[in-house]
């Protein structure tokens, strides 16, 4: 037998992103639950440190880390090339946060708005009546339970247990994400470490790689790769080998993870069900993160299941909202910037040192752009500027025939994938010839 619980919507994990749901949800007076399979105070414990934009938190409402929460504030950074020390300053100012506390106080502004986190707790499929979501199944050591809610959010991070267990009829792609589609990110923590090693924010976007602060005087030494644990491991000791050969430092532990590095599903709703977060593949194509990105699509699914559950319609129709406003505006951005990842993979070591001498995509004010719009605005000058920089490589031979080609046909490409998704259609009665059209411009990738 299992214990029966009834709510107005439960969510799958507790994590950065249902935490944040669980809270804003509960202030708008629904009854919440939040299923997590970990204990209370493991989440995020995997990754420790990790990092949030600053104006991300006025942006979302969430007061500023202190504490032990709080590691360090950086207002700027440093973007290298492959070779040389002519590196880029970033002036754009980041927090440097401890990642199971900053998850185990937005809990606590759940459960303070209401809501109930059921920890150790493992959502194990959805209940279905007549073939659509009516709540879920989970359990615990020693029951099982039914969570009944007209409305389920998948927020559980990169496997999507909730996404991938819907009936294939209701619209959301129900295939597990493909190992290939991870960015598989690994974390070096090291100490006693020489006077001239780098500190703070520190990038090496050729190698995916970065140098950030640990604990106390240390670093964390940090790659993110995507297709394979084994690349990613190769890649950062091949990065170390060429920047810091000889370096001396005492590792203090390593560890790694996953984060998504794939387009997201093409809806994220289906009757009485939405997706988020990692869940949904959010994560910033440029550098893997996801915790604030996660945020623009819970505040928008916020609104939307707000509305649906006060009109007691959570229907497929009444959701729609979450796919319009998330995928005309960030979610067109992402797949832009993915699309255009994807091609400028095959740019030469030789072509980003020259990219970065030239300050253009490379540039201080590139990065500072990306970060904070998700786009890289060019005015006339800019753009003729750039276009004369890639021009002058090319005809210099400083800028090879591939890595040009790449980089025109990124453009071409990033920009027909995000004015698309700038067209999301309104009406789910336009979605397959909308979907059908997607696909093709992937493919084309
Ligand atoms: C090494 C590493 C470093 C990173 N650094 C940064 C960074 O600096 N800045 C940044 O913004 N992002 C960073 N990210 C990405 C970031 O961690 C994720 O994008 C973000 O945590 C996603 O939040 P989420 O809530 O969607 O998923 P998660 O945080 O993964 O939360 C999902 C929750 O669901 C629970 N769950 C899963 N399955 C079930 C189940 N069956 N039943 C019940 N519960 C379940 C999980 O236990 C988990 O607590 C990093 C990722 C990695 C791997």
């Amino acid at each position: 037998m299992s214990r029966v619980m009834e709510g107005d919507l439960v969510i799958i994990g507790a994590g950065t992103a249902g935490s944040y749901l669980g809270w804003r949800l509960g202030q708008r007076g629904h009854r919440v639950y939040l299923v997590e399979k970990q204990k209370a105070g493991e989440p995020g414990s995997h990754i420790g440190i990790f990092h949030v934009d600053e104006i991300r938190f006025a942006q979302f409402g969430i007061p500023l880390p202190e504490g032990d929460e709080l590691i360090g504030y950086y207002p700027e950074g440093r973007a290298w090339p492959p070779d040389g020390d002519e590196a880029q300053i970033v002036r754009y100012p980041f927090y440097v946060m401890e990642m199971p506390l900053f998850i185990k106080r937005l809990q606590s502004y759940a459960t303070g708005a209401g809501a109930q986190i059921l920890f150790e707790t493992e959502f194990t499929g959805l209940l279905l009546e007549e073939e659509r979501p009516a709540g879920i199944k989970a359990r615990t050591a020693s029951e099982e339970l039914i969570i009944k809610a007209p409305l389920v959010i998948d927020a559980s991070g990169v496997d999507g247990v909730g996404r991938v267990s819907l009936p294939a009829s209701l619209g959301v792609e129900t295939d597990p994400i493909d190992p290939q589609d991870f960015l598989y990110v690994i974390l070096q923590y090291w100490d006693d470490l020489e006077e001239d090693f780098p500190r703070g924010l520190n990038f090496y976007p050729f190698h995916k790689a970065f140098i950030n602060p640990g604990y106390g005087e240390g670093a964390i030494v940090g790659i993110g790769q995507p297709e394979k644990l084994e690349i990613a491991a190769q890649v950062q000791e091949q990065f170390l080998k060429e920047r810091f050969p000889g370096v001396k430092y005492r590792l203090v532990k390593k560890t790694w993870g996953r984060t998504p590095y794939r387009r997201p599903p093409f809806s994220l709703v289906a009757d009485s069900f939405m997706v988020v977060g990692d869940a949904a593949f959010m994560t910033k194509p440029f550098s893997g993160e996801g915790v604030t990105s996660g945020f623009t699509a819970c505040q928008i699914a916020v609104e939307t299941a707000d509305a649906a559950l006060q009109k007691g319609d959570t229907s497929r129709e009444q959701l729609w909202p979450l796919n319009v406003r998330y995928f005309r505006d960030q979610g067109a951005k992402f797949a832009g910037l993915m699309a255009q990842l994807l091609v400028a993979a095959e740019l030469s070591r030789n072509d980003v040192n020259y990219l970065f001498s030239r300050d253009i995509i490379f540039s201080g004010y590139d990065f500072e752009q990306m970060n904070r719009y998700f786009w890289v605005k060019m005015g006339p000058g800019r753009l003729l500027k750039t276009a004369a920089a890639l021009l002058g490589g090319r005809l210099s031979g400083k800028l090879s025939r591939e890595g040009f080609a790449a980089l025109m046909k990124a453009m071409n490409s990033s920009e027909a994938i995000k004015k698309h998704y700038e067209r999301f259609p309104e009406n789910p009665a336009d979605f397959p010839p909308w979907e059908a059209q997607a696909r093709e411009l992937w493919k084309r990738n």
